[in-house]
């Protein structure tokens, strides 16, 4: 049968709905948080590709999140007990922890009290529209030095999608929880790296980190969170189910009361996808499209980190939204003949190589992660489908370029350089036809050394342009400074 290929024309497809909620407002009377447990980093090797369980104690020194999340009976208002045991991995003396309140500046609130390091009381400050928390330390912690910084908080969630895509909502009868914590900065060359996220790109840059999670919860909400499910206890009309999950870069978790589970295996993978059941024909195609993708990569780039993958549909008004071990996909593609669903399926589970197992600062090097996921979505759309597959794909991203009149926009750019059509245009399209170019430059042998070595050598850290470039130049035994010029920093 022959394959008619449909693709999307932008990413920033934005939907208005005249959906509206009305919230509940009873409020039920909240049991307490429960104890923060010494922990056994192990027992996270569950969750984890048995490849990959020597990662454990590579970083044992990454920092270990235990939260209790409540979340209220209306399903927009959430308080949470969050500790995290943190080190100090820079090679500098830090004065100051900083953390992100996401919730402050994607339309909701988040309000943080009763801050402990080492169980001594500290004041916070404040910054960035309230979506930064600084923690002075009274005393200076040095290298590889380990502290416990704990704190009680509040959310109220926005009960719309109106900004970043909404990826943090209780809408459409879809609570999405993501970075819904008090989460971590990574420290880098830029000292503590944090800004209000632009619109139209990813909203978190973070290291990898282990989570033990607990959510409380309304009984009928089917809850789908990053990791592996531990535990279940049901008392009266409430839940509360623990999570392990890392090492991930975030905890992403949603729930709704409509979702119904479809499952696939692959490769050792247990594929999840919940959606309410009149999706059915839209998930199954999905677990079909995530499954030969998963094999593409494996072969390609490297064995998939985790023992599942989770899908949910939401309302985003992104086609999809990559989370570590899960992927967001919107309601309104499910419905397979809108033809969006295997480009996106793919794009997304291409993520989880390039933005989680290889991480890089999503808003000042977005190529990083945007045009590789591109470029591995071309890649899957070959082996799949053959010429004819890659070269509908490849018109796809020269249309992408051709929106911004194929000017010649470096690739390599943050997203607040970008207009939202430029941040299509260029990191979408032009930046995966880059990727095309690279490999023809370098020979298709060194070019799929150049993205093995690359996975390999950078998995669970963070990845820059110029390590890259090195990876590049390493298996090409070349100098790519003309062509990195042209296409990405000029
Ligand atoms: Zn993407």
């Amino acid at each position: 049968m022959k394959k008619t290929f449909l693709f999307l024309t932008s990413a920033l497809l934005l939907l208005t709905s005249c959906l509206s909620l009305q919230p509940q407002a009873e409020a039920t009377p909240l049991p307490p948080a429960t104890a923060t447990q010494p922990v056994n980093l192990s027992t996270f090797k569950a969750g984890l590709n048995p490849q990959y369980h020597a990662v454990i104690d590579e970083l044992s020194n990454a920092s270990l999140y235990q939260i209790d999340f409540v979340i209220n009976d209306n399903l927009y208002q959430i308080t949470g007990k969050q500790s995290v045991d943190y080190t100090n991995n820079e090679k500098v003396t830090l004065n100051e922890i900083h953390f992100r309140l996401f919730p402050n500046i994607l339309g909701g609130k988040m309000t943080v009290n009763n801050i402990k390091v080492n169980h001594e009381s500290i004041e916070p400050k404040y910054s960035l529209n309230d979506s930064l928390l600084v923690i002075p330390l009274e005393k200076p912690l040095q290298p590889n030095e380990k502290i416990n910084i704990s704190m009680e908080f509040e959310i109220i969630v926005p009960r719309s999608v109106d900004l970043n895509y909404g990826v943090q909502a209780y809408y459409s009868d879809v609570l999405a929880l993501a970075h819904a914590y008090p989460m971590i900065a990574v420290y880098d060359d830029e000292g503590w790296n944090a800004e209000i996220p632009p619109q139209s790109g990813d909203v978190a840059y973070a290291d990898m980190s282990f989570f033990i999670v607990t959510v409380d919860a309304p009984k009928d909400l089917v809850l789908v969170a990053s990791g592996i499910e531990t535990n279940v206890e049901e008392t009266g009309n409430r839940q509360r189910v623990r999570y392990e999950a890392g090492p991930v870069r975030d905890f992403y978790l949603v729930g709704s009361p409509n979702y119904q589970e479809f499952i696939r295996e692959v490769d050792g993978v247990t594929l999840r996808f919940y959606t309410p059941g009149y999706m059915q024909a839209g998930a199954e195609e999905s677990l079909d499209y995530a499954a030969q993708s998963i094999k593409v990569f494996n072969e390609k780039y490297g064995a998939y980190p985790y023992t599942e993958l989770d899908f949910v549909s939401t309302p985003t008004l992104a086609l999809g939204i990559e989370y570590p071990g899960m992927i967001a996909i919107t309601d309104w593609i499910m419905e397979p003949q809108m033809g969006y669903l295997e480009v996106t399926v793919v794009h997304e589970v291409a993520h989880q190589w390039f933005y989680n197992l290889v991480g890089n600062d999503q808003l000042d090097e977005p190529w990083l992660d945007e045009s590789l996921a591109q470029f591995a979505t071309m890649e899957y759309f070959t082996e799949r489908y053959g010429e004819e597959g890659m070269m509908a794909f490849r018109r796809e991203l020269k249309g992408r370029w051709a929106y911004v009149g194929n000017e010649e926009i470096p690739i390599g750019l943050p997203v607040r350089d970008y207009s939202g059509v430029e941040y299509s245009g260029i990191v979408y399209g032009r930046g995966a036809l880059f990727f095309m170019e690279l490999e023809s430059f370098m020979g298709a042998e060194n070019f799929s050394a150049f993205m093995k070595s690359y996975v390999a050598n950078n998995a669970w850290g963070i990845s820059t342009t110029e390590i890259l470039r090195l990876e590049a130049e390493l298996s090409c035994g070349c100098d790519l400074g003309e062509l990195f010029e042209v296409w990405v920093y000029r």
